[in-house]
């Protein structure tokens, strides 16, 4: 599903470049659940949003699903990541003066599905993820793992064939943590591909697989025994 090599990225700042991408190779296929780990700075982020279409990189190669993936425009790139993408963020990143249901059903008003199957189909992945009763409450009046949940519904909502998560039980204590990682590990067992960033060495082991970046490098990429929650 994802075929990566020889990607570089740098950034520049002024006259100044930062090299953050240094010639990562990477293979991912369908169903498989990746941790990227590293350190602060290592380029964990930067990886998963070249990835996830949200940058781009300088060189090498990046292929999605068959498709090489290069400079696109803004417009083709937005559309090719409502197609094929879900993503998941740290701060939840839902729009705070819709109410739950809305924002469940915000991918697929992009995918021009019509109002009454947007809010059928929203409902029932609210209902995925046990916050049904929630439906026509604002963001607000929900924790932080109950917002979680509405940001990994609405992912799902674009029935995207890649799910990217960066540091998504970062913002929650342990409890609320293991609930959402049960929930994601359930939605690959349903056989979602799945690639999430990680400082947390307990979280990445939930995974099947971990990677680990060093200063934009990967120093090391193996195949773990899931731990289940
Ligand atoms: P963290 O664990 O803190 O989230 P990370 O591994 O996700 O770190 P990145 O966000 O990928 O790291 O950043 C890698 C490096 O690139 C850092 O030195 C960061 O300061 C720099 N960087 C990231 N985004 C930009 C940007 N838009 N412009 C300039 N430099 C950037
Ligand atoms: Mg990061």
């Amino acid at each position: 599903m994802i075929k990566i090599r020889d990607l570089n990225k740098s950034y520049k700042m002024g006259a100044n470049s930062l090299h953050v991408l240094k010639g990562i190779n990477l293979d991912v296929e369908e169903g498989e659940f990746v941790a990227i780990m590293g350190s602060s700075g290592s380029g964990k982020s930067t990886l998963l949003n070249i990835i996830g279409m949200l940058d781009t990189h300088d060189s090498g190669l990046y292929e999605l699903d068959g498709f090489k993936i290069e400079k696109l425009n803004e417009t083709k790139a937005a559309n090719y990541r409502n197609k094929f993408l879900g993503f998941i963020f740290q701060s939840y990143n839902l729009i705070n003066f819709k109410n739950v249901l809305e924002n469940v059903a915000l991918p697929l008003y992009y995918q021009k599905v019509s109002r009454n199957k947007r809010s059928e189909m929203a409902m029932s992945y609210l209902e995925r993820v046990g916050l049904k009763p929630w439906a026509h409450h604002l963001p607000s009046e929900l924790s932080g793992g109950q917002k979680q949940r509405v940001a990994i519904a609405r992912a799902l909502a674009a029935q995207p064939k890649l799910l990217l998560a960066d540091e998504p039980t970062g913002a929650l204590d342990s409890t609320t943590s293991a609930e959402v990682m049960r929930l994601i590990q359930e939605i690959n067992d349903e056989g979602k591909t799945i690639l999430m960033v990680t400082h947390e060495d307990d979280i990445a082991h939930m995974c099947k697989r971990i990677i680990r970046l060093k200063d934009g490098v990967i120093m090391s990429d193996e195949k773990i025994q899931q731990v289940r929650v």
